[in-house]
C-alpha cells in the first residue's frame, strides 16, 4: 500500500457508530508508522518532553486546526474553543495561558479566527442557543462595541467576515490583558498576534491588530 492510499481524509459514512473508534485506531496506527519511518527523531524528542515556541488559540470548528501550519507534533501548544474566545473568567482558558507562558515559556501567542465561523454567524443572527449564549456573551460584547460599523455593512458575508476579524483583534487584546502575559511581554518580549484562516483556500492571513488603547488600565502593580 502506498502512503497516498493510506491517507484517508474522511471517516466513511457507512461505518456503524461502534466501528468509528476501531477505524480511528487503524488510522492512527498508519500515521504512527509513517511518522516513525519518516521522522523518527520527532517521536524520540516527544518522548522526552515538549518545548513548543507557540501557543495557538483557535476555534473548535472541524475545518481549521493547527494542522494548517504543517508542523510536527511538539511544535505548538494548543487551546481551542467555540469562536476562539479568551474570556478572563474561564478557568480552562486562564490555565492554558498560564502554563504556556510561565512553564513552557512560549515566545509567541497566536489567536486564529476563521471565516464562515458558526459562532460568529450565530452571534449576528441573534438566535437563541441555550447554554452557548453564555459562552458567546464575550463575542456579543465585541459586536456591540462595533455596532455602527457592522450595521453599515449591507452584505451579510462581508459583515460576518468583519466580525470575525474584529473578534480576533478583541481576543488578542484580551490575552494581552492577562497578568502572566503582561509580565512576559515586558520581561522577555512575548508577542501576541492575530491571524485569520480562510476555509475556502486553506490560507492564513496576518491581521493588523491595532495597539490596545486601554492597555495601561489593565496593568496592576
Ligand atoms: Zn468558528
Amino acid at each position: 500500500m502506498t502512503d497516498a492510499a493510506e491517507i484517508i481524509r474522511e471517516i466513511p459514512r457507512e461505518l456503524a457508530n461502534d466501528q468509528i473508534v476501531p477505524f480511528l485506531l487503524k488510522q492512527n496506527s498508519a500515521w504512527a508508522a509513517r511518522t516513525a519511518a519518516a521522522r523518527p527523531e520527532v517521536l524520540a524528542e516527544n518522548a522526552v518532553g515538549q518545548t513548543p515556541q507557540v501557543l495557538w488559540i483557535g476555534c473548535s470548528d472541524s475545518r481549521i486546526s493547527e494542522a494548517c501550519l504543517d508542523l510536527q507534533p511538539g511544535s505548538v501548544f494548543v487551546h481551542r474553543n467555540i469562536a476562539n474566545l479568551m474570556p478572563h473568567d474561564d478557568m480552562c482558558t486562564l490555565s492554558v495561558v498560564l502554563f504556556a507562558v510561565h512553564t513552557l515559556r512560549v515566545r509567541q501567542i497566536v489567536v486564529c479566527g476563521h471565516y464562515d465561523c458558526g459562532g460568529v454567524k450565530a452571534c449576528l443572527d441573534n438566535k437563541r442557543l441555550g447554554l452557548l449564549d453564555n459562552w458567546l456573551k464575550n463575542l456579543r460584547d465585541v459586536k456591540v462595541r462595533h455596532r455602527a460599523e457592522l450595521e453599515g455593512i449591507k452584505d451579510e458575508k462581508q459583515r460576518t467576515d468583519r466580525l470575525v476579524e474584529l473578534n480576533v483583534a478583541a481576543q488578542v487584546h484580551s490575552v494581552q490583558r492577562m497578568t502572566p502575559v503582561i509580565d512576559a511581554m515586558r520581561e522577555r518580549d512575548l508577542k501576541v498576534s492575530g491571524v485569520v484562516y480562510d476555509v475556502a483556500t486553506g490560507k492564513l492571513r496576518h491581521l493588523d491588530v491595532p495597539p490596545d488603547a486601554d492597555a495601561d488600565q489593565y496593568i496592576c502593580y
